[in-house]
């Protein structure tokens, strides 16, 4: 059998893409978050070597300095001609690239001894903050400096890492210091990879701008205090964060780290723009596949499902027409057997009345030779009508018994009632006043059989149709258009058991 669900199907289909939906756009945020943890990994992890890197060259330019102050302090030194004590001081200090010369400085700020120029090139440092700073306290240590151009012409934009030199009672005698091109850290960011929109920044502790990727030397020395990003650097001593560069305006992800040992700030940071690229992309295809198949599996429901409902309603027709006459509309007679069989059982069971009436249109090969075929099925569908308005009660049914004959099933009516509807069919198939000459009553009438059956009274179905077949011939004999009801008279006339009308069969 076909199911009767056809939207049972949309709404499965509905369920499915939901789901369908659903899980995709679970698979899209999990993926999305991925893409950020590898980003944020990503960034730490450079962070942390960026940070090496920076904290042990420091270091081992510091051993330089520190290698030159006790260098100085070896008895003996002054002794030695100028050339051998340049080469005693300097032997352990590092010699790189983006290293500038190491400078002995005296207490009036006069460079001294250098590293790269015996004798000393002529120079005065009194008005640097890194000379300041150590003539100013003895307890400063390392010093970094802020960014500067070296007078020497040694290279770019350089910092300072400076340590202060004491006489045996602790007086001030000066400082020794060495210079770091900038351009160093620069090549360092350089080799990093970032991403387009990726950003990198070294800092001094006090928001200094140091060097920066994308590389822009006007923001060198530029102090970032007071900045919303800065002020989250100095809190602790590491941390990461969603953030929008003041530079720039980019929103990135930002992963800052205190260079271990010495007062710097190193941060890197990625753009949301980068770290959702690839992630944008996928979710673009999967989002556009899913839609797609969203759509196709609701498209092809909707429209199964309206080929099978077109089926029901050609099913629901089909049976229809199969329990009613073509011409009418009426039940057919085969519908009528069946239900008749249904309420004679029922009769039988609870005792109640059953009644049943036979109409027969009178004189109608008449009418038809008359006034034509078509006449006579217009006719036909007019008296059928009649017939239908003149039953009123929900079980009362009427048929199309074949031919010009009619029958009318009566459930729970007796003898009386029946007489009674037969009498109101009659007289509303007179009141068509359809003319019919060859009539003896000038317009079309019926004739109508009467037949009850209340308890065992017809041994079958098929006695009582004989019986409204025996009364309806009744009142032909008695001059048609009336009604004849079955009595033992009517028995008397015909042989109810034997005679039925045409083609019956129980
Ligand atoms: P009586 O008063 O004795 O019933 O006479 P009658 O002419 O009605 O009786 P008979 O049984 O001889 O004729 C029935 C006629 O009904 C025969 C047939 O031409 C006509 N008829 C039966 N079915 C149809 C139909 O579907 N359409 C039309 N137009 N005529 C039909
Ligand atoms: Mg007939
Ligand atoms: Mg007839």
């Amino acid at each position: 059998m076909t199911p009767r669900r056809p939207n049972l199907l949309i709404g499965v289909s509905l369920f499915v893409s939901v789901a369908i939906f659903l899980i995709s756009a679970l698979v899209l945020v999990e993926m999305r978050q991925d893409a950020l943890r590898r980003a944020q990994e990503a960034a730490t992890n450079l962070s942390l070597i960026v940070e090496r890197d920076t904290s042990r060259n420091l270091e081992i330019y510091d051993l330089s300095l520190q290698a030159v102050i006790d260098g100085l302090q070896e008895p003996g030194l002054n002794k030695l001609p100028p050339l051998m004590k340049q080469k005693v001081l300097f032997d352990r200090a590092a010699s790189a690239k983006d290293l500038g010369a190491l400078l002995v400085v005296d207490e009036s700020g006069n460079v001294i001894i250098d590293s790269r120029s015996v004798p000393a090139r002529r120079l005065n440092v009194a008005d640097r903050d890194y000379f300041k700073v150590h003539r100013k306290s003895s307890h400063v240590g390392l010093y970094v400096s802020r960014p500067f151009l070296p007078r020497l012409g040694e290279g770019g934009d350089s910092i300072a890492l400076s340590r202060r030199l004491s006489h045996p009672d602790g007086s001030f005698a000066g400082i020794v210091v060495g210079t770091l091109q900038l351009n160093y850290f620069r090549y360092l960011f350089d080799g990093m990879n970032l991403g387009s929109g990726g950003s990198m920044a070294l800092m001094l502790d006090d928001g200094t701008m140091l060097m920066r990727r994308p590389y822009d030397q006007k923001v060198i020395g530029r102090s970032l205090m007071g900045t919303a990003n800065y002020t989250r650097f100095a809190q602790t001593s590491s941390g990461a964060f969603f953030g929008t560069a003041a530079l720039d305006g980019v929103k990135r992800w930002y992963t800052y780290r205190h260079i271990n040992g010495f007062p710097m700030i190193l941060d890197v940071a990625l753009a949301t723009e980068d770290i959702y690229a690839e992630w944008r992309t996928r979710a673009w295809v999967i989002g556009s596949l899913m839609a797609a198949l969203d759509v196709m599996i609701v498209g092809f429901a909707l429209s199964f499902s309206q080929q099978w409902k077109r089926r029901l309603s050609i099913e629901e027709e089909l049976r229809v027409l199969a329990r009613t006459d073509g011409l009418t509309g009426l039940l057919n007679r085969r519908t009528f057997e069946e239900i008749a069989q249904d309420e004679w059982r029922r009769a039988q069971r609870t005792g109640h009345a059953l009644s049943m009436l036979l109409i027969d249109v009178d004189h109608f090969k008449g009418f038809n030779d008359l006034y034509g075929h078509s006449a006579g099925d217009d006719a036909l569908v007019a008296v059928a009508y009649r017939i239908i308005q003149s039953i009123r009660r929900p079980g009362d049914i009427a048929a199309r018994f074949g031919g010009e004959e009619f029958t009318v099933l009566l459930p729970n009516t007796d003898r009386e009632g029946a007489a009674h509807i037969a009498e109101k069919i009659l007289a509303s198939i007179r009141a068509l006043q359809l003319r019919h000459v060859a009539s003896a009553h000038q317009f079309l009438s019926v004739s109508i059989g009467v037949a009850c059956t209340v308890g065992h009274q017809f041994p079958n179905l098929r006695s009582l149709v004989n019986a409204s077949d025996a009364a309806m011939y009744e009142a032909k004999n008695n001059g048609r258009n009336r009604v004849a009801r079955y009595s033992v008279a009517t028995q008397q006339n015909s042989d109810v058991g034997a005679q039925s009308p045409a083609g019956y069969a129980n």
